[in-house]
């Protein structure tokens, strides 16, 4: 496969953006360097970008010695799979993740099973291999840890849900908040926020409590790992919270009438279709139709399971 990674892009007071495509996902997902006197990286994508990152951050402020930080949002592998690698080639930098996940840092069996359930048995294929990161190297992050970069910080916020060790980072410099997956997947071209629901530690309950939470951090700018970021705070979280509610409520309700998952996920691309048109009546009809059927499985699947969990189903 292929992974194509532009340049470094400052998409804020210091905060630099690369960009890359993993064809084989059909995800564009993004790496961030937060520049200071001690400079951060936040998210790493899998081990097949680590090359690109490397090349680009030796052209970045501070370059690579001034990377005192990696973090990753979550553990996920298009998130943070390149960890192991990446901190080999930044030999001076913590890497920082969130309390609950590290323990799969040091010793990634569990997250390779976890990664192959998700992303196929050949997934090193692909993706590159997920390498274990040196014991000493890692830093638990915990609630309301502060990473200081001298010229600005970096507040842990922890946000359950997509996964139980998520965590987001508020920069005290931009009030920019780096938003992993906690609101779903911003689809810039149609101002949507698609759920993003993963087996299997959903928590539906969680991603409502941390998208309040994120709300009430008041931010002016969210930075999404996956296609972009956006000033339009107010709207994208109120996005988030409706799209998780109406997505969850015609799942439930057409499993409940006996509908099939995949009666269920049509129900849901229909939605999505209906509620871009509504938000930009240029966005062509049937934008999700096809590219979006396996995630949308996947999304009922998961819902599914959490339901039949609590009961519900
Ligand atoms: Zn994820």
């Amino acid at each position: 496969m292929r992974a194509n990674m532009d340049q470094l892009t400052e998409i804020a007071d210091g905060i630099y953006q690369l960009r890359f495509t993993l064809e084989q996902a059909r995800s564009q997902s993004r790496v961030y360097l937060v520049a200071g006197e001690r400079g951060a990286v936040v998210e790493t994508g899998p081990t097949i970008m680590v090359p690109s990152i490397v090349e680009a951050l030796k052209e970045a402020p501070g370059g690579l010695d001034g990377v005192a930080f990696i973090v990753l949002t979550h553990l996920h592998l298009d998130h943070g799979g390149g960890i192991g690698a990446l901190s080999q080639a930044l030999p001076r930098a913590t890497v920082v993740a969130h309390e609950r996940g590290i323990r799969h840092l040091a010793d990634p069996s569990r997250l390779i099973e976890s990664t192959r359930m998700a992303f196929g048995r050949r997934f090193e294929e692909h993706y590159g291999p997920i390498l274990p990161v040196a014991p000493e190297r890692v830093h638990p992050a915990v609630d309301g840890e502060v990473l200081d970069l001298g010229v600005r910080k970096l507040e842990v916020v922890h946000t359950p849900g997509h996964a139980p060790h998520h965590l987001c980072l508020m920069d005290s410099r931009t009030r920019a908040v780096f938003v992993g997956e906690a609101l779903g997947h911003f689809l810039p071209d149609t101002g949507l926020l698609v759920p993003s629901i993963p087996l299997p530690m959903v928590d539906l309950k969680a991603i409502f409590r941390s998208i309040n939470r994120i709300q009430r951090l008041n931010p002016d700018m969210l930075i999404f790992s996956q296609f972009g970021h956006s000033p339009d705070t107010e709207r994208l979280i109120l996005e988030a919270k409706r799209a998780m509610a109406a997505t969850s409520r015609i799942v439930l309700s057409r499993l409940r009438g006996g509908g099939s998952e995949q009666e269920a996920a049509a129900l849901v691309l229909a939605h999505y279709d209906e509620r871009a048109s509504h938000i930009d009546p240029q966005v062509p009809p049937m934008r999700f139709s096809g590219a979006w059927a396996g995630t949308t499985l996947q999304l009922v699947q998961s819902l599914r399971a959490y339901f039949r969990k609590r009961d519900l189903l």
